[in-house]
């Protein structure tokens, strides 16, 4: 009932076009209220072919050995057709279903049951009950940051079955690889169906949904802001962090293990892409409270891009550099391994750095020294939804005085490396930089209208002093 009245509310602001430049306009810096033919455009591409795109890159590995031409050439030429690829793909089995549920159960009873304890041994650390930011209906959540405990008690239990129990294989995830990609398209689907339905029935915060009338918008880029059940299940930090992220680690590990299987040997660029991206993903949980403050969760609303994206996308995408080194074992010469490494903990020294800098700097408001000095920044402004004002700062010091973004540049050195390690014979695990570039120089357009609403004329005046977005000098 409350978000047929946001509904209504939606569509009268809409009428009254009350979005204007030059002054920060209230509770209006979500995602889009309307929409355009070109996100229109996008939106039923993806949907459309976001899925298709995943499958081919998986069945280009599975069936072609990674070539992601050939499979285009041999249905071009009519050397094969779609049914013989489809008949030779691996189909939903029990052992998948059964594998794909107990690991997303056992990662929901992590998230909710297990309160962190993490925070209390280890310096450091923020872990615990944590506040997001403010919505733009100026709520202020609070969550239960127990990602890292999660990854551990995850991460311990693998290498304890490994070395001792033996249970199952190691190489298990990449054994069922194409049937828990149809178990993680089902989990997908239906908790973005489900997202759906509840933002329209029954959502956690009414004043907090967005109704753009149309259903493909909606469904792709969410309703609800922060849907829950109960008090803690959070879906936007449960699916962005755990079962994706989590699992990240432990699929590289096992498409190592299957190297080890079929070679008798690990080669060092699949150990350097277990080493780069583990750092990135143990990364991601040490810093799981700062995470609360970032794009995914102040600005994304909960629909299909993160929903299934998170079940999808992620897991399988983002670890197509193992996955490659299992068909395609390459063994890097001394130099360029540690030419990959340093490259890679100099991106993640960026990345890292730039985050914690913009964390510290708004952690203390201001009262804090940024290589050394005290940080120089912009007073802004913004108003909720309930014409509530409030205040900030942007910081134009450190990383942040060089670029906008600075930090994404780091993500892509570090996303370079990855891709490097895999040597030049194909071209299927260099998709991940492709995609980071082209993912992280939308979210710099998209993170920037967003400021460019909230803050108005004070972002006018941080952008006249930090003219460039990724590098200085150039873009
Ligand atoms: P940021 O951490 O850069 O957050 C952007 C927000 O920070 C802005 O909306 C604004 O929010 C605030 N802000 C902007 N400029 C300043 C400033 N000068 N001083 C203080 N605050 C400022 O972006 P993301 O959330 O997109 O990314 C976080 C990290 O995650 C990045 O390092 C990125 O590389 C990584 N990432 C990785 C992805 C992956 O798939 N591997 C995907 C997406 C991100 P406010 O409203 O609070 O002012």
């Amino acid at each position: 009932m409350a978000a047929h009245q946001e509904k209504k509310f939606a569509q009268e602001r809409k009428h009254k076009n009350i979005q204007n430049d030059t002054k920060a306009s209230q509770g209006q810096w979500g995602r889009a209220w309307e929409v355009d033919w070109f996100s229109l455009a996008s939106i039923l591409f993806l949907l459309m072919f976001a899925p298709l795109i995943v499958y081919y890159f998986i069945m280009s590995c599975d069936q072609y050995q990674c070539s992601l031409t050939d499979p285009l050439l041999d249905l071009l030429t009519g050397n094969k057709h779609l049914s013989d690829i489809w008949n030779k793909t691996p189909m939903l089995t029990y052992r998948a279903a059964g594998i794909y549920s107990l690991w997303v159960t056992f990662q929901v009873v992590l998230y909710v049951f297990i309160p962190d304890f993490c925070h209390k041994f280890l310096p450091g650390y923020v872990g615990g009950v944590q506040e997001g930011a403010v919505t733009p209906a100026g709520v202020v959540n609070k969550y239960q940051i127990n990602g890292l405990q999660a990854w551990i008690i995850t991460h311990v239990l693998w290498f304890a079955n490994a070395s001792f129990f033996h249970f199952f294989s190691p190489t298990i995830i990449f054994d069922n690889w194409i049937p828990l990609l149809w178990c993680a398209n089902i989990l997908g689907y239906a908790v973005s169906t489900f997202a759906m339905i509840k933002g329209y029935f029954f959502p956690t915060n009414a004043k907090d949904c967005k109704f753009t009338g149309n259903f493909f918008y909606d469904y792709m880029m969410g309703i609800e802001f922060n849907p829950r059940i109960g008090k803690w299940f959070d879906f936007k930090l449960f699916f962005n962090g755990r079962p994706g992220i989590v699992a990240w680690t432990l699929i590289n590990l096992s498409f190592a293990a299957k190297q080890q299987e079929l070679y008798g040997e690990v080669t060092n660029s699949m150990i350097l892409v277990n080493v780069l991206q583990g750092l990135y993903v143990l990364d991601f949980f040490w810093n799981e409270a700062w995470y609360l403050k970032t794009i995914d969760i102040c600005h994304d609303h909960f629909g299909w891009y993160l929903g299934w994206g998170d079940c999808v996308w992620l897991p399988y995408l983002y670890t197509l550099q193992g996955l490659y080194l299992v068909y395609h074992p390459v063994q890097l010469c001394t130099a360029h391994a540690i030419g990959i490494l340093m490259l890679g903990f100099l991106g993640y020294y960026i990345f890292r750095m730039t985050n914690h800098q913009k964390d510290l700097f708004r952690r203390t408001n201001g009262n804090c020294r940024i290589w050394g000095k005290k940080p120089e920044y912009i007073e802004c402004s913004y108003v909720s939804v309930d014409g509530t004002k409030y205040y900030s700062k942007l910081m134009t010091s450190g990383f942040w005085g060089w670029a906008r973004h600075f930090n994404y540049t780091g993500d892509l050195m570090g996303s370079l490396a990855y891709c490097l390690a895999c040597g030049f014979e194909h071209i299927l695990p260099y998709f991940y930089i492709v995609y980071m570039t082209i993912l992280l120089t939308h979210r710099c357009i998209r993170d920037e209208h967003r400021c460019c609403s909230k803050y108005g004329k004070d972002w006018k005046r941080y952008t006249a002093a930090v003219p460039y977005r990724l590098l200085p000098g150039i873009f």
